[in-house]
């Protein structure tokens, strides 16, 4: 059982040191009982109270890996119910379907997908992660013979999926240093796949009918030594799956209730023959809380604004995603580049240096920091005003790179054209468009 946080505070040394970022030890017991510190924050704590404390200071959702290298996947670990308490910790892996009874077309363009589908935004790479082998011949040299050529042709987590533990453990044959996920141990195998998963250091996902068996099934496994473990209720109707994700989570985390503390699998593809449906299902899956989402097949327009909106709910909404403040070069401008400034919210820079890119145009970029925040919020919140942005162009070096002294700002800080004009006396101040969109015309047009 976890300990309370009176019971951690105990244990700590109590010296009130601060160092561990907040200003007492019973407020960072009290946080650390809620899983929002980790143990490792405060220095100060003894071995003996460290092996004592480790069950408290274990997420409450315990993470798992899938995979090996830079492709494997963390999931789980997450600490809060909502986005806005904190952050959600590890983005959902999303998996494509291989059935072993695709013919050998099919499943060499499944594999391809895996590698086409990738997408770059805001400076991140985004694409899924993940194959799910099933085996629905009933035949392990088939199954053997499918799985060999994923791990061979693709660099993706593994998946492989079946309730019969000798097939199961003749993919695991030709993939155990993939450390795939074995799915699944149930109420009628889990002995047996509980040892193969144990033997090859595999992680294990533990299917049953209902959050009641489930909880059975975890308690047997973690007995068993595992604790790598990934849970699928069973429910294959969208309601019942989506209570089933947010009861799970809300055991673990209000409860403390570690039997269902661990990420989950969750089946798109089997609820619905609609690929649009299949989609919004998903999609659901990514806001709530999904650990795994397998898909029938990877579609462009499917796939794409289900990692758009996963890299939207997984940033932290505290941080927004910044690019670094400075003078950036976009296809190798001269002294009579036009000069652009823009600020640091990292989907604002890509954009504007997208549209230049597009334009042709040679161009310096000043990108102010502004804390993330776009044009327009910055704008409101004063942090891209005149008296802020004169200073940074002055000690940004770009006068020694440009002859001409002409600064073009966004349209939506016209407003500020007057105050720069006061206060770099000797620029002249350009308003550019309003819309990116508008910027490859704008420049086209340019005259030093
Ligand atoms: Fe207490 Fe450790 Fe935090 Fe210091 S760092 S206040 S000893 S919990």
């Amino acid at each position: 059982m976890p300990l309370t946080g009176i019971e951690i505070f105990k244990l700590l040394p109590k010296t009130n040191c601060g160092e561990c970022g907040v200003p007492t030890c019973l407020a960072f017991a009290m946080n650390l009982a809620s899983g929002k510190v980790e143990l490792s924050a405060c220095p100060h704590v003894t071995e003996e109270a460290k092996e004592k404390l480790t069950e408290a200071s274990a997420p409450p959702i315990l993470p798992v890996t899938i995979g090996v290298g830079d492709r494997a996947l963390k999931i789980g670990g997450e600490t809060v119910m909502f986005r806005h308490e904190k952050r959600f910790e590890n983005p959902p892996g999303l998996a494509i379907l291989i059935k072993d009874t695709m013919d050998e077309a099919e499943v060499n363009a499944r594999i391809e997908k895996c590698k086409q589908f990738q997408y770059e935004r805001v400076g991140l790479t985004l694409r899924p992660e993940l194959v799910a082998v099933k085996a629905e011949s009933g035949d392990a040299t088939k199954f053997e013979s499918v799985v060999s050529k994923v791990k061979q042709n693709s660099d993706c987590g593994i998946i492989l999926m079946s309730d019969n533990p000798d097939i199961l453990a003749a993919g695991v044959k030709v993939c155990a240093d993939r450390k795939p996920l074995l799915y699944a141990a149930t109420k009628d195998n889990l002995d047996r796949v509980a040892e193969l998963a144990k033997e090859n250091s595999c992680p294990v996902a533990v299917k049953a009918s209902g959050l009641e068996e489930l909880s059975e099934l975890t308690t047997k496994l973690t007995e068993a030594g595992l604790k790598n473990i990934v849970l699928d209720s069973g429910a294959r109707t969208t309601r019942q799956a989506l209570e089933d994700q947010i009861i799970i989570r809300s055991a673990a985390l209000n409860k403390k209730f570690r039997p269902l503390g661990f990420p989950t699998i969750t089946f798109p593809c089997e609820m619905t023959d609609n690929p649009m449906k299949e989609a919004v299902i998903a999609s659901m899956f990514v806001a709530k809380y999904g650990g795994i989402i397998v898909l029938s097949d990877f579609r462009g327009e499917s796939l794409f604004p289900l990692l758009v909106e996963r890299l939207n709910l997984f940033t932290d909404p505290q941080r927004p995603l910044a690019t670094a403040e400075g003078i950036y070069e976009i296809g190798g401008p001269t002294e009579t580049s036009p000069v652009l400034i823009t600020t640091n919210f990292s989907l604002t820079y890509f954009l504007v240096s997208g549209y230049l890119e597009t334009s042709r145009v040679p161009s310096w970029l000043l990108v102010k920091d502004t804390e993330g925040l776009s044009v327009m919020t910055s704008w409101a919140a004063g942090k891209f005003s005149a008296d802020i942005i004169a200073p940074f162009v002055k000690k940004s070096g770009i006068r020694d790179k440009i002859k001409h002294h002409k600064l073009i700002i966004p349209g939506y800080a016209a407003v500020e054209s007057g105050g720069l004009e006061e206060e770099l006396a000797d620029w002249e101040i350009l308003v550019g468009p309003r819309e990116g969109a508008h910027i490859p015309a704008y420049v086209k047009a340019w005259q030093p």
